[in-house]
């Protein structure tokens, strides 16, 4: 059937009449019904709300090192995310469409067929994402609808900064003080209590993994901590975090005990949570040990900072003098090298536990992270951007402002005037415990049987 013919059907039966005022909301990274302008606006401004979401063919793809562009295991967090999502707009009053395909060509084609009048969305800020939206917005204005963006992935607001984007102190340090000393977090946008959609005639099916082409995950045994995708489970780890009651969350130094480290990234990446949310919680909270000074604000300052500087210097953020700088002569058997990296073959043993728990998991805490990559980047001399790409593929938590960011930092190649940031990297790292707990678990299947290796990647 022609969209047309489609349209003048729904308007006979009375499914859309031509006086109602329609918003298509696009949910990418902010897959939450609480703390979101974009739901929040919608609801307000139409009189009905459409909320979409696009399972875009191009996050599955392989790239040109041979890596998947998301692994199985984000994959499923992924699918987890949305269908809490649907589940909490249908417990709204309101549902989610679901497709799979280019937003170019789905977003223009739900608007028309719903006759929306506006498209919603919050603007990202890494390359990729933005020419996504910025196809969108130019298939959108073919059929004279405007993109509205949004900005809602930030604890502060990017207006309530102190200083404009292009003069954002290129120093972490700089930024902080600035930032905590003249700016403040906005309140949290009010979570809405009802939401009217207009009768929706194909909601479409969340896809499965196989849909994406992937295989299901395995469970490693040999991790306590179970993540599941959605919002709905990133408030249920907030408050278990806030109130003490976590699951023990790995140490900055690998260990099993119960430290400060939250376990909220993978839901804060994908927008299950929003940052201003988790800020609110943290520092009002009267039960726990948590407040204004919880080591996790200034944790979510770090993200805020690499984002922001994604923001000013765009592709520039990879300063060329320090590039030019970094030019030291790669290892001949490089391929080699980042092989037995990427697989915990590098017979350090701290390095492979850790490679070994990130490829059977999808998680590393963020000391192990400075050690590997660190380890790759100045031992193996291997270029970070190989790294940065094999986390993009493994990470739950996949974040491409922070996941370039960090390894461009530990490179020493971003723009922050610091020195010295090979962190506790390789030499260190050799000379750190060869037996401990953390050890001794990942390297299990190495010490048990050494065929099983490949069972765990
Ligand atoms: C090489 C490298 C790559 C990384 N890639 C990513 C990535 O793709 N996605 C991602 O979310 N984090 C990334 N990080 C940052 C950090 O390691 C993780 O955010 C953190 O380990 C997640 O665990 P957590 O939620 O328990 O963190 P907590 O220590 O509890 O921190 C709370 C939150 O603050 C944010 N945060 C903490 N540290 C950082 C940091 N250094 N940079 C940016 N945000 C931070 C995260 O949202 C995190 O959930 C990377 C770090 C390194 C060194």
């Amino acid at each position: 059937m022609q969209i047309c013919e489609l349209i003048e059907r729904c308007q006979l039966q009375g499914i859309i009449t031509m006086s109602e005022k329609t918003i298509l909301v696009w949910f990418r990274n902010d897959l939450r019904v609480h703390d979101n302008e974009i739901l929040f606006e919608a609801i307000r401004k139409a009189d009905k709300v459409l909320p979409v979401y696009c399972f875009d063919p191009f996050y599955f793809k392989t790239t040109e090192l041979g890596l998947s562009k998301t692994g199985n295991i984000r994959a499923r967090f992924l699918l987890e995310s949305v269908a809490d999502l649907r589940h909490n707009l249908q417990k709204l009053g309101g549902d989610l469409i679901v497709r799979t395909g280019n937003p170019a060509d789905i977003i223009p084609q739900l608007a028309q067929q719903y006759q929306a009048s506006e498209v919603y969305h919050h603007r990202e800020v890494a390359f990729e994402e933005t020419k996504i939206s910025e196809d969108v917005e130019t298939a959108l204005w073919k059929i004279k609808l405007n993109l509205k963006h949004f900005i809602g992935h930030t604890l502060y607001h990017k207006e309530d900064l102190p200083f404009p984007i292009k003069d954002i102190p290129d120093s972490f340090a700089v930024f902080k003080k600035k930032v905590e000393r003249d700016s403040a977090v906005r309140p949290c946008i009010e979570t809405p209590r009802h939401i009217s959609v207009p009768p929706i005639i194909d909601p479409g099916k969340i896809p499965v993994l196989a849909d994406l082409g992937l295989t299901e995950p395995f469970d490693d045994p040999r991790e306590i901590f179970q993540y599941k995708g959605g919002e709905t489970a990133g408030l249920e780890q907030l408050q278990r975090y806030i109130l003490g009651t976590g699951q023990p969350a790995v140490s900055r130094g690998g260990k099993y005990t119960a430290d400060h480290s939250s376990r909220l990234s993978a839901w804060i990446s994908l927008g299950c949570l929003s940052m201003r949310w988790v800020y609110r919680q943290v520092t009002n909270n009267t039960h726990g040990s948590h407040n204004s000074n919880s080591p996790l604000i200034l944790e979510l300052l770090w993200r805020d900072y690499f984002r922001f500087m994604f923001k000013k210097h765009g592709r520039q953020l990879f300063s060329p003098e320090r590039l030019k700088d970094d030019q030291r002569e790669p290892a001949p058997n490089q391929d080699e090298l980042f092989e037995k990296w990427k697989t915990g073959n590098t017979d350090v043993p701290y390095i492979d536990a850790s490679m070994h728990q990130l490829n059977a998991t999808g998680y590393i805490g963020n000391h192990n992270r400075q050690i590997v990559a660190g380890f790759l980047v100045h031992q193996l001399k291997a270029d970070w951007r190989k790294g940065a790409a094999y986390f993009e593929e493994k990470l739950i938590d996949y974040s491409p402002a922070s996941n370039s960011g960090n390894w461009a930092f530990v490179a020493g190649v971003d723009k922050d005037p610091r020195d010295n940031r090979y962190f506790l990297g390789a030499k260190q790292a050799a000379e750190l415990e060869t037996q401990s707990h953390f050890i001794n678990t990942w390297l299990s299947d190495v010490y048990d049987d050494d065929s099983s290796l490949a069972s765990v990647i």
